[in-house]
């Protein structure tokens, strides 16, 4: 352990325990793995227990506490990358250096895994090496990158346009196609002053766009209204749903967009401190938005006096670590404090007591995007499109079967089929609408639209065609959620893996009616006995795929020649019965609260 980089970088972050996030993955970058004697150092250099360092340490999959190979190659693993072939290239790649998956070779130069979605959907199979994003992954790919590995060749030297992320965009709008340039939406919202601009806010309507569609204005105003010497604006920009990477784009394209919506939030609810929560997968990104954030500073548009009117607001960029729970926003929080993203109990909403206690305004990057918009067009001028409970525009990433996979921008009130028929998709079986914790649409709902009456859409739409299997899809999806579910709530952290291991059972042709039953039943009680979104929504895939797909279901029993004689209506207004809830889904973070 080098003990020097490990002071450096403690003094940088001034020994502070919530910078626990950062000082990790620096400490890991510097030193390629979280040892004992690391964790022992930090912990005696923030003043935490050590087994509270070890616990954050533990839990996030992109922190390593024990010796990873020099080259961490990680396969992305949605569903999507698996249509594309991903399984096969991760095993010719493992062949190849003589490994097996998720083990280090045994001269520590290399290990080979795989990982939830890491977001490049529209130009994968995809992987992660060293953290860094490869796209477009073939079979020549692999052969180059395998010898690149034997040759110890430093990730610099491989080819540039491994690395290259296309933001592929294939319809703009009013968002995409804003035309501000940076400080435009800020003086707008000086000028409006801090009231009136709450009051575009609340009349725009603008809803969050992560998934939970909470107004906007109501979040600003809840914070604002809270007494306290401090506030916090946090940017959630940790799209870990799988199929959705519209925020890379904007992150990628329009971060000024993003920060001034922050500056704005800051200066409408008083805020002083701004953090990004930046996606793991996202690291490459890093770079490029400090440097933006150190101009915006320069120009005089964050820091100390903002625009000379007396306002401080700075921002902070703390890394997620590989956890998709940190999408919940208090587990978000608990993370930016350093500990393990686990969702707090719901004493208290954010909105009065988030970071460190402080009243904290969490929103979505799509959603901080959009409030440049109202700030310096108006409310009105902001619903004039979309539908009555939906006003404006909509990022959608689409991906999966379908000539043009890339982000869209629509008007809400878009139907589904037009989004398919806009990316090229044909012989369409299934929509998969919000990732994983989402809704599975059959071709007789083609005509549904994205909105919040209807169809709520967090931004991913992932498209099946008739070639694909529908068990298979959801059984890939119990996985993700046994993977990810952080173990808090008993509900979730069994019922996740048995719904995994029923599913299983089915796929493999050993299931029969009564597995069904069992995955009814955890239906119903997870989502009514779950603490947070992620263990509520876990089922929907499964239980969308066996109302709307049934026969893929019964095929794989009839293959033991059972007897069909489950009663798929019975179950399922049982379940209705129990939940109260229609098949229109949910989302992660869709109990939200201010
Ligand atoms: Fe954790 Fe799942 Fe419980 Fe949420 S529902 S708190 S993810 S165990």
């Amino acid at each position: 352990m080098s003990t020097t980089v490990l002071t450096a970088i403690l003094d940088r972050h001034q020994r502070r325990g919530e910078r626990l996030m950062t000082i990790l993955r620096e400490a890991q970058e510097a030193l390629g793995w979280l040892s004992p004697e690391t964790l022992s150092v930090v912990a005696d250099a923030i003043g935490w227990p050590r087994v509270k360092v070890e616990s954050t340490a533990g839990f996030y999959s992109f922190f390593h506490t024990r010796p990873m190979g020099q080259y961490r190659v990680l396969f992305s693993d949605n569903f999507t990358d698996r249509m594309l072939g991903s399984q096969a290239l991760m095993q010719a790649l493992c062949k190849q250096l003589w490994l097996e998956p998720g083990r280090v070779s045994e001269d520590g130069l290399v290990s080979v895994d795989a990982t939830s979605c890491t977001g490049m959907c529209d130009q994968g199979p995809a992987a992660l090496v060293n953290y860094r994003a490869i796209t477009r992954l073939t079979q020549a790919r692999i052969e180059q990158m395998g010898e690149l590995i034997r040759n110890h060749a430093p990730l610099e030297s491989w080819p540039e346009e491994w690395f290259q992320v296309k933001s592929q965009v294939y319809r703009r709008d009013r968002l995409l196609d804003h035309g501000l340039v940076s400080g435009d939406a800020l003086k707008a919202a000086i000028a409006r002053g801090q009231d009136a601009l709450l009051e575009e806010l609340k009349l725009s309507n603008l809803r969050g766009r992560g998934g939970a569609g909470f107004p906007a204005g109501q979040k600003w105003e809840s914070c604002r209204s809270t007494p306290s010497e401090e506030r916090v604006v946090v940017c959630n920009a940790d799209e870990g749903e799988p199929g959705t990477f519209k925020d890379r784009i904007l992150l990628t394209d329009h971060p000024d967009l993003v920060f001034e919506g922050m500056t704005i939030a800051a200066y409408t609810i008083k805020a002083r401190r701004g953090f990004v929560y930046l996606r793991g997968e996202y690291r490459y990104l890093l770079e490029t938005l400090e440097a933006v954030l150190a101009r915006r500073r320069e120009a005089g548009l964050l820091g100390n006096n903002i625009l000379g009117q007396g306002f401080d607001f700075d921002i902070e960029i703390v890394h997620g670590a590989g956890a998709y729970i940190c999408g919940e926003r208090s587990a978000l929080v608990e993370s930016l404090e350093g500990k393990p993203g686990r969702p707090r109990l719901r004493t208290w909403s954010l909105s009065v007591k988030g970071y460190q206690g402080f009243p904290t305004d969490v929103n979505n990057v799509e959603t901080l995007a959009n409030a440049c918009l109202v700030a310096v067009h108006g409310g009105d001028w902001y619903r004039e499109v979309g539908t009555a409970k939906s006003s404006g525009t909509k990022l959608v990433s689409v991906s999966g079967d379908c000539a043009r996979p890339g982000v869209y921008e629509y008007p809400y009130g878009v139907s589904v089929g037009q989004i398919l028929a806009d990316c090229g998709a044909e012989d369409t079986l299934a929509v998969q609408v919000s990732g994983a914790s989402g809704t599975t649409l059959a071709q007789d709902e083609f005509e549904r639209v994205i909105s919040f009456e209807d169809v709520p859409c967090g931004g991913a739409l992932m498209v099946f065609n008739r070639h694909r299997d529908m068990l298979e899809m959801a059984r890939h999806y119990s996985h993700f959620f046994a993977h990810e579910s952080c173990g808090f709530c008993t509900p979730c952290r069994v019922g996740t893996a048995v719904n995994a291991k029923l599913m299983d059972k089915l796929a493999a042709g050993h299931g029969s009616p009564y597995d069904i039953n069992e995955l009814f039943k955890m239906h119903r009680l997870l989502q009514s006995a779950s603490h947070c979104g992620l263990g509520s929504t876990a089922t929907n895939v499964i239980h969308d795929t066996l109302t709307k797909f049934y026969p893929a279901y019964q095929q794989r029993m009839q293959s033991l020649d059972y007897e069909p004689s489950f009663n798929l209506d019975r179950a399922l207004s049982q379940a209705r019965q129990m939940t109260g809830r229609d098949d229109s889904g949910a989302h992660l973070s869709n109990t939200e609260t201010p």
